[in-house]
């Protein structure tokens, strides 16, 4: 062999884990993981001078531990922590949807511990789980009763199979949507055993429509609402109301998946016209139930503001068999989940959401106020780091999370000028505490309007960080 590959040079596992460089990690984290990563670099290497790199003697283990570092940052990179999200999107997915308020979040941690879950603190009975939730849904909302899932997806899933196994469930071909992550309908209807009757076309669909589809074998007629998509121009659909009007049978339930969770603006208070609360054009859940829905669907953490988890409201006949199925033990909600809910409720009831709904307030928060904020901010970073690439500039936010589809609301966001937009994103996002930015063809832009006021600091400084990186690198280089 001309090139004699030096694996016999390479430390073994017990020297590169007692070695200076690495030593700390056996404190930070189980030895199996260490270990792991030290085999890997190992592994890498090899492969690495199996492919012709060249490196001298001297220089193997430190470019071992340095592949067993950057495993280890990113093994801290994965960790789920807070993110700054500036991208305007106030509905994130990838960012968990609603930030939850303060309140929630204090009972949540308080319902960490043992809590009285399934316990009634009067008589000392087992209750049920929620029981509570569902009181303050039915002071919400009007319905008569109502069960907790996971989220929206698990409630259809649900609503389907109990109410409607082995039968047919009649619905629109204009509403046969994917939700997102491949959540399709279709496949929802067969995987919960159910027939789909389509009905109508993509852009029209009558009310005869579903008369004329209504057999002795229809368990359901189902409403979903058009949450991330719009159909415009020749366009109709009949309302909840139409459904529930036009069902002669008792045994028919109507269904209706509204999705977002818009209670309406008759908890907030006061609002002006101004107000983007105002211009939400979403059906209410309140109005679904006043219409006569026998279930309506929708998530928690859209527009109701609160934790991830599905809502099934109606008329407790359609609702009891739901709580007895076998899929509602595999489908309930966790201690931390119904805290986090429960306050959450309580601040629609007690017409606080305006104060305290993080969903809420960046809704209604004025341009002018998210303009002063960017203004200050822009002060501030000029001091720094000069102001010829930053500007405050107009811009739009949505509301994402496959919510109220087409609705932006005016914004004001921080442009920051750069050959590279992806590198300076990329650097915001690997900060400690990451930035999510939005990227332009030539700029990084941040949208205020979903940045709490008490990040505002952090931002600055993260912001500060990532461009002096850049200037480092561009020295380097
Ligand atoms: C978002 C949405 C769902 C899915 O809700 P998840 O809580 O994300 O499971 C279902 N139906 C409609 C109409 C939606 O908008």
């Amino acid at each position: 062999m001309s090139n004699p590959v030096p694996f016999r040079s390479i430390p073994s596992v017990d020297r590169l884990l007692r070695s200076e460089d690495l030593a700390h990690l056996d404190d930070l984290y189980p030895r199996s993981t260490v270990v792991r990563w030290v085999r890997e670099a190992i592994q890498e290497y090899r492969t690495e001078v199996s492919a012709g790199k060249k490196i001298p003697q001297e220089k193997i283990a430190n470019h071992i531990h340095e592949r067993v570092l950057h495993q280890e940052k990113l093994y801290r990179g994965d960790k789920i922590r807070p993110v700054i999200n500036a991208t305007g999107i106030l509905l994130h997915t990838n960012l968990g949807r609603a930030p939850l308020a303060e309140r929630a979040i204090e009972r949540l941690t308080q319902a960490a511990g043992a809590s009285n879950v399934e316990l009634n603190l009067h008589s000392g009975n087992r209750n049920h789980r929620g029981d509570h939730c569902v009181e303050l849904l039915q002071g919400l909302t009007g319905c008569e009763d109502a069960v907790l899932v996971n989220n929206c997806a698990a409630a259809t899933m649900m609503v389907l199979q109990t109410t409607a196994q082995g039968r047919e469930v009649i619905i629109s071909r204009g509403q046969l949507v994917e939700i997102g992550g491949g959540f399709r309908l279709p496949d929802v209807f067969r995987s919960a055993g159910v027939q789909l009757k389509e009905i109508g076309t993509t852009n029209r669909t009558y009310v005869a429509d579903y008369e004329s589809a209504v057999t002795d074998q229809t368990a359901a007629v189902m409403r979903v609402h058009h949450s991330n998509y719009q159909i415009n121009g020749f366009a109709t659909e009949p309302t909840i109301a139409d459904l529930v009007q036009m069902k002669r049978s008792k045994k028919i339930a109507v269904i209706d998946d509204l999705g977002s969770g818009w209670l309406g603006t008759q908890f907030f208070g006061p609002t002006t016209e101004r107000d983007s609360v105002c211009k939400i054009q979403e059906p209410s859940v309140a109005e679904s139930i006043s219409a006569g829905a026998d279930l309506t669907l929708f998530s928690g953490d859209k527009l109701l503001g609160g934790p991830q988890c599905g809502i099934i409201l109606g008329k407790r006949h359609w609702i009891e068999p739901l709580r007895k199925s076998a899929l509602m033990r595999a489908m309930r909600l966790d201690k931390l989940t119904l805290a986090a809910l429960e306050a959450t409720l309580e601040i629609h009831l007690e017409g606080k959401a305006k104060d305290e709904l993080p969903i809420i307030q960046m809704l209604s928060e004025e341009p002018k106020a998210i303009e002063d904020r960017c203004k200050c901010l822009e002060q501030e970073l000029s001091a720094q780091i000069g102001g010829d690439r930053i500007d405050v500039i107009a811009c739009e936010s949505q509301i994402g999370g496959g919510s109220v589809p087409g609705m932006n609301v005016s914004s004001f966001g921080l442009l920051i000028r750069t050959q590279k937009p992806q590198k300076l994103a990329t650097r915001l996002r690997r900060l400690n505490s990451p930035i999510q930015a939005r990227v332009t063809k030539d700029a990084v832009l941040l949208d205020l309007r979903t940045v709490p006021s008490n990040r505002l600091d952090l931002l600055r400084e993260g912001i500060e960080t990532a461009l002096n990186e850049e200037v480092g690198a561009r020295e380097q280089s």
